[in-house]
């Protein structure tokens, strides 16, 4: 024998997984040294048995169709890649975990399979830990997210309450300045509580895997037009500028989501810059529409840019105020991976930052951006009629009559929509409905406000709240007319100017004032 030929038996004995060739009748007819180190068997005591003998009893039956079928289509291949665990059996009867790889060959004109089996116990037991640890940490982060979900969304209603009431007090207590500057920093501390309820349905929602976006084209300076208006006070208290590129596009996209994502970013370039301005530029390459948010504020350093988009993560900035909650940019990077934008920064402490979103070619759209798309802005005004005031929570109605009445509204309370349709026979034209959108039946709002019209004959302009108001615009297929929706906890300035944009559009379509 060459010292070659003399290597390779030796090789085919010591090789590191237990080699067995089996015949057409699945007998074995070759075993290697090794199948006494996995197996416990003699490996010449094997030869002429059925391959049967190495696998447990409950696989026995199913094998010999197996070898069968490998016959037919016979390829080198994985065994059992489909099956989730095969198990050998010992010479001692014991079972333990295998991976097998099998390759076809034919010798003197007899077809053959090889079959090199791995003992796979350890393997397996890694496996199994990572898949439990995975399953485990899957399981928390869901159970985090419900009750995210249901913590924030349960106490908003309290919120409400407390802003409602805190309102009142406000508008009672004029001539008491030292109170109104109590009231002052108690409404601070409101709208922290609120934005921080906000951000942790937001993300929790968005991380739930419930929301798929809705597209809808939408023309950018839309969604310009719109953050402009948002964000300019802000700008001018702090005397930045914020300037908006000029730009047609029109894209496919989720207006709420994308306009969720750039709020985010516009919002933080505010916060944490101090002079000079904010621009959001927008410019087109082969590839993609590349929006920027752009500041120039204090920066981000280097080794804190891979951790800004983790819930909660803050920079630490000695001596200075945390200004948010941490949830903005986990929000961005959920929307980001919901609408498929990637989201990049690069940032220089002491220069700005700039953040860049990266909308790909195929989600724009013809340009569509002249005819005009942006909400008609909030006109000012009281309204003249009475307030149909349905809420089913009395501590929330209450707080909510007692406002109303303190910023100089009639109010017609009811608990239930029953109520509500039991006082049609005292409405008259100038009147106006605010309901919640979830009233505890099968009722929603907007089922009231239809009943009411039909029963009225009249178009009963309608104030609808929502705890979940995106949730609630996705469901709205067509605007409803004469009526707002907004979200709760209700902002009061919000409240008081839809009541007086609806009382003035009645006197408007009326002509008489009255
Ligand atoms: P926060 O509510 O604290 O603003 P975010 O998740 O929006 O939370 O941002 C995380 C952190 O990233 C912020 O606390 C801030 O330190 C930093 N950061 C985000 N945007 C900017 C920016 N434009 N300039 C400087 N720092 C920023």
């Amino acid at each position: 024998m060459s010292d070659v030929a003399a290597l390779s038996q030796q090789l085919l004995h010591c090789s590191p997984d237990a080699l067995v060739a089996v015949d057409a009748r699945g007998r074995i007819r070759f075993a290697n040294d090794t199948v006494r180190i996995v197996f416990g068997h003699v490996p010449d005591d094997l030869i002429g048995q059925p391959i049967d003998v190495l696998l447990p009893e409950r696989f026995r039956a199913r094998h010999a169709a197996h070898l069968a079928e490998f016959h037919e289509a016979p390829q080198s291949r994985e065994m059992g890649s489909r099956v989730a665990d095969l198990y050998a059996r010992r010479a001692d009867g014991s079972e333990f975990p295998v991976g097998i790889r099998l390759a076809p060959f034919e010798w003197q004109g007899e077809r053959f399979v090889a079959a090199a089996i791995r003992d796979a116990t350890e393997r397996r037991a890694v496996r199994d830990a990572l898949v439990a640890a995975r399953a485990e940490a899957e399981r928390a982060n869901s159970a985090k997210s419900r009750f995210l979900a249901t913590a924030s969304h349960d106490l908003r209603q309290p919120m409400q309450t407390i802003r409602l009431l805190n309102a009142a007090m406000r508008r009672l207590a004029s001539g008491c300045p030292d109170i109104i500057e109590l009231l002052h920093r108690e409404e601070l501390a409101i709208e922290g509580a609120t934005r921080l309820l906000d951000g942790l349905l937001d993300v929790s929602r968005l991380e739930s895997g419930a929301i798929q976006p809705q597209l809808d084209e939408v023309p950018l300076a839309a969604v310009f037009a719109d953050l402009q208006r948002e964000f300019d006070s802000v700008a001018t208290a702090k005397a930045l500028r914020l300037e908006f590129a000029e730009i047609g596009v029109t894209l496919s996209t989720d207006r709420l989501l994308f306009t969720q994502l750039l709020q985010n970013l516009i919002g933080n370039a505010l916060k944490y810059t101090e002079r000079g301005a904010i621009r959001v530029t927008a410019r087109l390459d082969a590839e993609h529409l590349e929006i920027g948010v752009e500041d120039t504020g204090i920066g981000i350093p280097a080794d804190k840019l891979e951790r800004i988009f983790d819930e909660y993560y803050q920079v630490d900035r000695v001596g200075a105020p945390r200004l948010g909650v941490g949830l903005g940019l986990a929000i961005v990077r959920e929307v980001s991976r919901i609408l498929g934008y990637p989201v990049t920064v690069r940032s220089t402490v002491g220069e700005g930052t700039r953040v860049v979103v990266r909308v790909p070619r195929q989600a724009l759209r013809p340009d569509r951006s002249n005819t005009a798309h942006a909400a008609a802005p909030i006109a000012g005004g009281a309204a003249r009629g009475r307030l149909v005031l349905v809420e089913d929570n009395p501590s929330v109605r209450s707080a909510t009559e007692l406002y109303l009445t303190v910023a100089g509204h009639s109010v017609l309370g009811a608990a239930s929509p029953g109520e509500a349709l039991a006082l049609a026979p005292q409405l008259r034209p100038g009147d106006l409905l605010l309901a919640d959108y979830r009233l505890g039946t099968d009722m929603t709002g907007i089922d009231l406000l239809h009943r009411l019209r039909e029963t009225l004959g009249w178009e009963l302009p309608a104030v609808l709240l929502s705890g979940d108001l995106d949730s609630l615009l996705r469901v709205v297929k067509a605007p409803i007319p004469a009526c707002r929706f907004l979200g709760k906890p209700v902002d009061t300035g919000a409240l008081t100017a839809a009541i007086a944009e609806l009382g003035d559009a009645l006197v408007a379509a009326d002509g008489t004032g009255g």
